[in-house]
């Protein structure tokens, strides 16, 4: 899988396609996935890399959603659930069980999150990830033992699904080239093109790389585009009425010592009324996130102070050695894609769920939901993109589809267990040359070999693809990622054959990049 490749597709392809799909998230890929798995002819063009937008800076949660449940939502909940199952069924080298915990310092909660956790399970049907089980003072701090005893009653274990979200859109991109989708990324769409009809029949796009301007037409267009959709629609109509109201989320990232075990903390009531994480992930602790509504959608947000000073402020609360500014390796910020209400001011308080619009140009957007349900999203959005396209109609395949790197014992690949059946391969280059076998800096395990690997079948094409989405090294820790990054650029350089301007041009960008991860 090489952009070359994909281009060339691109530029061989003769007439119309049956689908182009705008966005190379969770959402657009997962529904280029389920269509060329129909056989439908597709096409998807990602502005950026894929995962740049929100799929990229998600908490890592493929949940029901134990929030939703509160709120009373059972059937958003039961399909998250479900999807849950599938996804894990479907990729388990990248989605792993994880135990969380809801530490209970009141007398009522034990019972009250006792009984709403066990409902969870008994909604999660044949797809459970593990009964819940109310734990006593002992058994939690024994599972966290970084957990504030003063006033610890005991706890509520249950269980939810923990993934990579960029190492599982990689793959979903390898999945869907493989059903014969052709993807390309650094590709922005810049306008829609309209037959005499009025209705939109096709894009004109931008190869971000060399600058060509493109056409392709196709039977149907879906916008997936996530926290971007509206700019999109008013290419096709300049004065649509907005359905999105952005809201973000940030995550901090702290080292292990903070949450040593292998267990997750579950804080289901934050001061003001969120719900707040703190979970294992990459041998590292990540804790969030926030619900703060933004005016505009941009491609690398930025943390707000006091979305900071909330994590740790919340995080002191429950963990006796309270994180200070000083220990954040890495801040990371994410945009929902929220699908608008009258008061879009409590963005934390609107659904969840998907919608699918279509325009009076008939540009079909899809948006909102979640990681987790991407799958039946595109399920949903492909039923409806094949109506109004006129396609014949085709069955879904994706409940059983495999995604790319399947393997279930990915686990004894050490930390390529994230790359699951492509694991042998990186680990042949590392043989062919031990010197990519060396770790790129010194506190991340990742090695020269990924970046060889990524650049030759992942379609990494920056030091940031690399260092932000093919490995994680920036969501890690911005000094480490930022001593790997001239290593990373010399290889890089080297595959693609590339000279020395390249590599000091893409340090220059990706310097920029890490500024929006670190804490000033
Ligand atoms: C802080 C946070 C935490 C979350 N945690 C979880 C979680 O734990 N579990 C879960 O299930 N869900 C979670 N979610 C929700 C989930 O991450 C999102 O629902 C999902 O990633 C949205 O994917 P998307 O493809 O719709 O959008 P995006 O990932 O943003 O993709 C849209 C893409 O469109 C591209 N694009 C924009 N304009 C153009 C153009 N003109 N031409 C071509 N491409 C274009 C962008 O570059 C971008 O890559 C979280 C969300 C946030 C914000």
């Amino acid at each position: 899988m090489t952009r070359p490749e994909m281009l060339g597709r691109l530029h061989s392809h003769r007439g119309e396609w049956d689908m182009i799909v705008v966005g190379g998230g969770a959402t657009g890929v997962g529904v280029a996935i389920d269509a060329a798995s129909r056989g439908y002819d597709t096409l998807l063009l990602e502005g950026g890399d894929f995962g740049k937008g929100t799929s990229s800076r998600s908490t890592k949660l493929v949940h029901g959603g134990v929030r939703y449940l509160e709120q009373g939502n059972i059937s958003l909940v039961m399909e998250a659930l479900r999807e849950r199952g599938i996804l894990r069924q479907n990729a388990p080298h990248i989605v792993r069980d994880l135990a969380f915990i809801v530490p209970n310092y009141d007398w009522w909660e034990a019972p009250f999150y006792g009984l709403g956790l066990k409902i969870y399970n008994i909604l999660s049907g044949k797809y459970g990830f593990g009964p819940s089980k109310i734990l006593s003072r002992e058994e939690t701090l024994e599972r966290l033992p970084t957990l504030h005893p003063d006033g610890l009653r005991g706890g509520v274990i249950y269980y939810d699904g923990q993934f990579d979200d960029s190492r599982l859109l990689i793959n979903m991109v390898a999945t869907a080239a493989e059903q014969g989708a052709t993807l390309i990324n650094y590709c922005r769409v810049t306008g829609l093109t309209k037959g005499e009809d009025g209705f939109v029949n096709g894009v004109r796009a931008c190869d971000e790389e060399s600058g060509e301007e493109l056409t392709a037409a196709a039977k149907v267009v879906v916008n997936a585009t996530g926290p971007f959709t509206d700019s999109v629609r008013r290419l096709g109509d300049a004065f649509v009425k907005p359905m999105i109201s952005p809201s973000q989320g940030i995550h901090l990232v702290f080292d292990r010592s903070f949450l040593p075990g292998d267990s997750a903390i579950m804080v289901p009531h934050t001061s003001d009324g969120r719900v707040m994480f703190a979970i294992p992930w990459h041998d590292h602790t990540l804790v969030g996130t926030t619900d703060t509504a933004i005016p505009e959608a941009t491609i690398e947000p930025s943390p707000k102070e006091e979305e900071i000073e909330f994590i740790i402020q919340t995080a002191s609360h429950y963990l006796h050695k309270a994180p200070r500014r000083s220990d954040v390796l890495s801040v990371f910020t994410g945009i929902r894609p929220l699908v608008t209400s009258a008061d879009s001011r409590n963005t934390a308080s609107l659904s969840r769920d998907h919608t699918i619009h279509i325009d009076e140009s008939g540009l079909l957007s899809i948006t909102g939901g979640k990681w987790t349900t991407y799958r039946n999203m595109a399920e949903d959005c492909v039923n409806h993109a094949t109506m109004l396209g006129k396609l014949p109609e085709r069955e879904c395949l994706t409940r059983n589809l495999k995604i790319h790197g399947s393997h279930p014992q990915a686990h004894n690949f050490g930390h390529l267990r994230v790359y699951g059946s492509d694991a042998p391969a990186i680990q042949e280059i590392m043989r062919r040359d031990p010197q990519l076998a060396q770790p790129l800096a010194g506190s991340l395990p990742y090695t020269g070999a990924e970046v060889v690997w990524s650049v030759r079948n992942e379609m990494a094409r920056t030091v940031e693809d690399v260092l932000c989405r093919r490995t994680r090294a920036l969501f890690l820790n911005t000094k480490a990622a930022l001593e790997a990054a001239p290593k990373v650029a010399s290889l890089m350089a080297r595959e693609l054959g590339l000279d020395s301007r390249w590599e000091l041009q893409q340090l220059e960008m990706f310097e920029k990049i890490a500024g929006h991860f670190r804490l000033g």
